[in-house]
């Protein structure tokens, strides 16, 4: 507790000549935000109340829980954690006078579309499922497998698995052929696509590496800075911001589902500003499925088995996406 005090006289400076406001929320609940760094930040205790939350202080996270669902935070940084899954918030969560606060970018555009699925509901009939790299490009190179094949392998499935659900699933590509981005989202326009996922492997370094498990990219919301880079922040809005809040929901169903049925590594739902993602013309995501460049995981991404695994489980998260469309 300590060390949390000392943090809150240190950054109260930022607050103490902000005069803070209240927001009346929906539900009747009053958010009270401060300005830091020049950005809206609210106080997590009342984002809290706002879904029937309690909050609860660690040395050094945060977290706010009913008997249903919970947050965490980590101070000063930017992962945590939505019901087990890791996440990626936008901007760091800070401390001001022991009152952990969140940026409202992250409340409004992270937690709310995954705690109350607050998204914008559409029909989901087309699915369109885009196989990374192909044809001159092999993508990541594993000990024996090239991730072009693969990526084609895990896709066809995640179409025979969404087909006998009743989705119309369609491919970019079918077979071993070189596919420009540009194309891509293009293939996902003309089919008039409802969602759009890419299918990736992932690879760390040169040669052999410890590094492993599954991550989920969702296009950065304009304004805030991607997870690789928190300096790379533009106002820039692309053709798949305008499913901002779809794209996280989305991201996060089908990372859970993953890991359910592979039981690998979470690494989180990301976000980047990858060109696939910028103009997709629906709500989109990449998920890499496992590094090549881990020999356990190569292996494993090669099986049959594996591959209808992660399948299934991008599968089970499309279903729960849809699902949620219905709820309110
Ligand atoms: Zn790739």
């Amino acid at each position: 507790m300590r060390k949390i005090l000392t943090l809150g006289v240190f950054l109260f400076s930022a607050f103490i000549s902000v005069f803070t406001f209240s927001a009346e929320a929906e539900a009747g609940q009053y958010i009270r935000y401060s300005s830091y760094q020049g950005m809206r930040y609210v106080y997590l205790r009342d984002v809290g109340a706002y879904y029937g939350m309690k909050l609860q202080l660690a040395a050094k996270t945060c977290d706010i829980r009913s008997q249903y669902s919970n947050a965490t935070f980590t101070y000063n940084r930017r992962e945590g954690r939505i019901n087990g899954i890791k996440v990626n918030f936008m901007f760091p969560s800070v401390v001001s006078g022991n009152e952990p606060m969140i940026s409202e970018y992250d409340f409004l555009l992270l937690l709310d579309p995954i705690l109350r699925n607050s998204v914008v509901k559409h029909k989901v009939g087309v699915i369109v499922i885009d196989p990374g790299h192909g044809g001159k490009d092999n993508g990541a190179q594993g000990r024996f497998y090239k991730e072009k094949d693969l990526n084609l392998m895990m896709a066809k499935r995640l179409k025979e698995i969404l087909s006998a659900k009743g989705y119309m699933a369609l491919l970019t590509r079918d077979r071993d052929m070189f596919l420009d981005l540009d194309t891509r989202p293009a293939k996902a326009s003309a089919y008039k696509a409802d969602l759009f996922i890419s299918i990736h492997c992932n690879s760390a370094g040169n040669g052999a590496s410890p590094i492993n498990g599954v991550e989920t990219f969702c296009l950065t919301p304009e304004g805030a800075p991607s997870t690789a880079d928190a300096k790379a922040k533009t106002a820039r809005k692309e053709r798949g911001n305008a499913f901002n809040k779809n794209n996280i929901l989305l991201g996060y169903c089908v990372q859970r589902g993953v890991l359910r049925n592979t039981g690998a590594n979470d690494r989180g739902v990301k976000e980047a500003r990858f060109s696939i993602l910028k103009d997709a013309p629906c709500p989109a995501i990449l998920v890499e499925t496992g590094f090549l460049s881990n020999l356990t995981e190569e292996r494993n991404l090669a099986t049959r088995a594996y591959q209808d695994k992660i399948a299934q489980g991008i599968a089970e998260g499309v279903i729960a996406y849809h699902r949620s469309m219905s709820r309110k």
